[in-house]
């Protein structure tokens, strides 16, 4: 089997072209370096059955060679990154994934949308369900990324019913895990850069603002599952577990053994009040649950980041 993954390089996306790899799929990578790095698939460069491929997939994407799988997880994903890159994010959910979608139908190949909980938008029911039509603000600043997101499904589901593709959707929650940039602006990331540095703890808002976070190996896992699946409406996959951002704040301050203040900024506008996902679809069609805890999960996530942090010290020295 051969993959074509958009984003490869970033942090899902170099995840997923392990977990294929381990499998005995041959992928190529697809990614313009904008949010994605290289690091990612260091590792990978001596692997005969990787390669990778610097180009804009809002540009026609030329792939010589058969393929059976194109994998569409191109896109700026944290609400920082979107916030400098609107335009970029508009294109790669829109042309992109029009791009993506040309592609598989010329190679006869399957298709799989990497999705979002932020279609839901600020929801008024929690947890979500797939069924659930969200509550999005088209204008706003997260607008760029909803929106593209929310056009990218419909284009997918376009594609399904008018031309027959074998599609499909994962609704992505809130995934955190090693190879997340610590500069991304999201909240782990965030807390650990401030608590490596003795600086503030910045919690936004009043902190009772919910999320539910899935560790990266099993969000990965759930993908494989929906891709191999005749699933094909959009399929929540994510850690039910849900918890506030100050908890949350708390909690990483203790295991990374600091003492640093935590100090109350500002809520970005739009920003949802609450999100944990309904994963009943996922447990019934594709016998799927997350089975990392937090606390498991967060150890491991800080020791990567411990590594970054020393790595990018070193390299400013
Ligand atoms: N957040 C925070 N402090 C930070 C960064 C984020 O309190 O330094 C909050 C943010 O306002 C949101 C939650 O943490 O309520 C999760 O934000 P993130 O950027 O990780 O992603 P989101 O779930 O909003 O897409």
């Amino acid at each position: 089997m051969r993959a074509v993954v958009t984003g490869g390089a970033g942090f899902l996306g170099s995840h997923l072209c392990d977990y294929l790899l381990a499998r005995g799929w041959d992928v190529l990578s697809i990614d313009n370096l904008v949010t994605g790095t290289e690091r990612n698939v260091h590792h990978l460069r001596d692997n005969p059955h990787f390669r990778m491929m610097q180009h804009d997939v809002t540009k026609y994407i030329e792939v010589p060679g058969e393929v059976d799988y194109v994998l569409h997880f191109a896109s700026p994903a944290s609400p920082v990154d979107y916030l400098k890159l609107p335009i970029q994010t508009l294109k790669v959910g829109s042309l992109g994934t029009h791009n993506t979608l040309g592609l598989a139908l010329a190679k006869k190949a399957k298709y799989f949308l990497a999705s979002t909980s932020e279609c839901y938008g600020d929801p008024a029911i929690s947890p979500q369900p797939e069924t659930y039509w969200g509550n999005v603000n088209t204008v706003g600043p997260r607008g760029v990324y909803d929106e593209a997101k929310r056009f990218a499904e419909a284009l997918v589901m376009a594609y399904h019913r008018a031309k027959g593709l074998d599609t499909h959707i994962v609704r992505i929650f809130n995934t955190y895990g090693p190879r997340m940039r610590l500069n991304d602006g999201r909240a782990l990331p965030n807390f650990v850069h401030q608590g490596l540095t003795g600086q503030p703890i910045t919690v936004y808002g009043t902190g009772k603002q919910t999320r539910s976070f899935c560790y990266v190996s099993d969000l990965i896992e759930g993908i494989y599952r929906l891709m191999m699946s005749d699933e094909h409406l959009p399929t929540n996959i994510g850690n039910p577990h849900e918890i506030t951002i100050l908890e949350f704040a708390e909690r990483v301050r203790t295991l990374l053994g600091v003492t640093t203040p935590i100090v109350f900024e500002p809520l970005p506008q739009d920003d949802p009040k609450q999100r944990c996902p309904d994963i009943s679809k996922a447990r019934r069609v594709l016998a799927w649950e997350p089975k990392v805890n937090l606390e498991e999960g967060l150890r491991m996530t800080l020791e990567s980041f411990k590594k970054q942090f020393s790595e990018a010290q070193q390299a400013s020295k």
